[in-house]
């Protein structure tokens, strides 16, 4: 992810902290997981029910800390798409897009009408539409909106995408690592059914806190042989780092049936040797997972 900020590099504190509940299953009791981030200021606490980890106590989630905290996330314009034409990288984040398509299309049947939650500058919607589905995209920022429709023709929308009105149900949804960083993705699970077709297919995408090069960081930073290198002004944006173990029953109360899942590394286009199979399939080691999910009736 670019690191450019467009502001300056100032340090960030937080004005106010809150204490929250599990975000995925309401727990209220916790117990200190990690301490992690800019002279550790944040706190992570493991979810006693659902084993998630989770920023408790989290600095007050309002428009200044979304601002601050997405400022870095938009400076991201393209990296794969310049001049008109797809740059190395575009080409090889293309195929990765449209090898997770045809993995919905596999599920669903049938490509058709789809929502991406969090579209960003719209290069997965272009994709899409390549590919022959008819996206639309939803964007909390105006400006990346605004972007995304203005670079790649693109139907898109901007603001909360959960109050928005689409019309006709959708075929697919697709949010990729979005919703770790919102304050009640219960809510958005409710949405997501919603603007699905019964038979609609939802794939999610987000960090995975169990991957083995995590486990292997925490266990030095445990032994005290290695630091966080958190910049200043970095701010704390995962609210909650997702795993499995907490994201099963987490889609099972949420209505969802899960169809797949496995980890799966950055640029992976979608060849499986066995080494990978063993690795992200089976043992689920990586550090990216994704889920795919079908409403339950
Ligand atoms: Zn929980």
């Amino acid at each position: 992810m670019a690191t450019t900020l467009t502001a300056t590099n100032q340090e960030f504190k937080p004005k106010a902290w809150e204490e929250v509940a599990c975000p995925l299953c309401g727990e209220k009791q916790s117990r200190v997981f990690e301490k992690f981030g800019y002279e550790h200021r944040y706190t992570y606490r493991r979810c006693t029910r659902c084993s998630l980890a989770f920023q408790n106590p989290r600095p007050v989630y309002d428009m200044e800390f979304v601002e601050t905290a997405y400022e870095v996330y938009s400076d991201n314009t393209d990296a794969h798409w310049q001049k008109g034409g797809l740059t190395e990288k575009g080409k090889v984040v293309y195929a990765e897009y449209a090898q997770t398509l045809r993995e919905i299309e596999a599920l669903l049947g049938r490509k058709g009408r789809l929502l991406e939650v969090g579209c960003n500058t719209g290069f997965f919607l272009k994709v899409a539409r390549d590919e022959g589905w008819s996206p639309v995209g939803v964007e909390i920022s105006r400006s990346m909106a605004e972007l995304a429709h203005r670079q790649f023709g693109v139907e898109t929308l901007a603001g909360d995408w959960v109050t928005q009105e689409y019309g006709a149900p959708f075929d697919a949804a697709y949010c990729s690592h979005v919703i770790e960083h919102i304050p009640d993705p219960a809510a958005w699970m409710r949405r997501f059914r919603e603007v699905l077709k019964p038979d609609g297919i939802l794939c999610l995408s987000v960090p995975n806190m169990n991957s083995i090069d995590r486990r292997f960081k925490r266990l030095l930073k445990r032994l005290g042989l290695k630091r966080d290198k958190w910049q200043a002004w970095r701010t704390p944006d995962h609210l909650y780092e997702p795993c499995e173990k907490s994201m099963r029953p987490f889609f099972e109360r949420a209505g969802f049936e899960l169809l797949r899942t496995y980890t799966y590394p950055s640029e992976w286009l979608g060849e499986a040797s066995f080494y990978h199979r063993v690795f992200h399939f089976w043992l689920r080691w990586g550090a990216k997972q994704r889920y795919y999910l079908r409403p339950r009736r």
